[in-house]
This record gives C-alpha cells, structure tokens and sequence, in this order.
C-alpha cells in the first residue's frame, strides 16, 4: 500500500516573507514543494499538494484538514529573524514525539548540504492552550489523524548567504533531494536517482524489442562502467 504524503507549500505565491535580494518565500517554498513532489512521486508515494500556485492563501486549517488519513504532513518554510541567523530547523507535533527522528535527520542533512547551522528538531508549544502545538497547521494535521507531521524552515531567507543559496533554482532541487532521501529512508525505500531511473526505463524499451535479453542484469548498475553504457543504452532506445 502506497504512503500518502501531503505537501504543504507554507505560503502563496509573492507572499509579503521576502529577503534583501529578490528572494520570496511564498515563490520559494511552492518550487521545493513542487520538486519534492516529483521526487515522491517517482518512488511510488501517493502525493497530495495543499494549494495551486495562486495569490490565494489558503487557511491553515484548511490546508492542515487534508492531512487526514496521511502517512506525512509536510510542511515546507524558509525563516526570519534579524537578518544574523543562519541555519535549518524542523518542527514535530507535542503529541507526536517519535518524529523527533524525521525531524532532526531532516534538519542535519539539509543544514549539510546549504552549508549553515543544524538548529535541530524542535518543538513549539502553544502560549495560550498548554499541550497544544504552537504552529496551527501542525496542531490541525495532527488533530485530523496524520501519523507524522513536520514542519520545515529551510534556512532564513533574510540572511544574505542563506538567501543567495535559496535564490538558486537548482540549489531548491538539491533541497527537495535531500528531503526525499530522508523521507525515503525514513518509510523504508531506496531512494534511487533519476538518472538511474531513465536507464532502467530505456533497458526495458531495449529489452522489449530484443535487443537485450535479462534486464535484470544490465540494471546492476556497479557491475560495468555505467555512464559509457547509459550513453550506449540511451542512444540506441532512441533509434526505437
Ligand atoms: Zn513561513
């Protein structure tokens, strides 16, 4: 059975959350989101997005509510403070503490790979009701029956070296990546790269119509000199 995974890009599109140079939360967090998709997608979870790519916001509750029956609610931030900070954070919900695990491997290796400070996994209680989580979206997911819910600032976009990482379009792949592995690992699935995906696919096309017998083989990656054999491989499933 296939895990559901709800995304949640944290704000609309040219949302007020802006950094010094150009940087935009709501314009940043909608491409993670979006690439993570792809990327769960391609390793057979079953992905929801909680809003299009509008000016429209769409209430936290809103969006928390279509956790319900989920495997994960994931939400997806970059942060703000005094333009000092730098780093990466991950938020759990008080009543889910297991995800302390998900969270602080999300936290370590996303921080790893922008270069900046591991803040951890954190929680956030409510100052008003005790017990309950500070962040709505977070209670809401919880509160509708998501097993596991997090919340992710991916660096503080008014840091002017955290910004000009998140400004690079390829560099919001490479975080979605990053998460996928972790998400991946986390439901227990190999996370396999793209590139690899393309050349199982040509193998089979080839395969398909004789020119190679046992796939299985020429899918075993380690045993041969693999970026002269995709080549071949791609070259001749494009004569097909
Ligand atoms: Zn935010």
């Amino acid at each position: 059975m296939s895990k559901k995974i709800i995304i949640d890009p944290g704000h609309y599109k040219n949302c007020p959350n802006k950094g010094r140079n150009g940087y935009n939360e709501g314009n940043g967090v909608f491409k993670i989101s979006t690439y993570l998709k792809q990327e769960l997608d391609r390793h057979g979870f079953v992905t929801i997005l909680t809003r299009q790519d509008t000016t429209q916001e769409v209430s936290l509750t809103t969006r928390g509510k279509m956790a319900a029956g989920a495997d994960l609610f994931i939400s997806e931030h970059s942060n703000a403070n005094d333009g000092t900070c730098r780093g990466v954070e991950v938020f759990y919900s008080i009543d889910l503490p297991d995800d302390k695990i998900l969270a602080g491997n999300l936290s370590k290796s996303i921080s790893s790979l922008m270069g900046n400070i591991n803040r951890g996994a954190k929680i956030r209680e409510s100052t008003v009701e005790k017990g309950e989580d500070y962040y709505t979206v977070i209670d809401t997911a919880q509160d509708v029956g998501c097993k596991n819910v997090v919340l992710v600032e991916n660096g503080f976009h008014d840091n002017l070296i955290d910004e000009a990482f998140l400004l690079k379009d390829n560099n919001l792949k490479l975080i979605a990546k990053i998460q996928a592995k972790v998400i991946c690992d986390f439901f227990g699935v190999a996370y396999v790269e793209q590139a690899y995906t393309q050349l199982s696919r040509d193998i089979d096309i080839l395969a398909s119509a004789g020119i190679i017998d046992s796939p299985e083989y020429w899918k075993r990656g380690s045993e041969y000199k693999i970026e002269y054999v995709q080549a071949l491989i791609h070259k001749v499933a494009g004569f097909i």
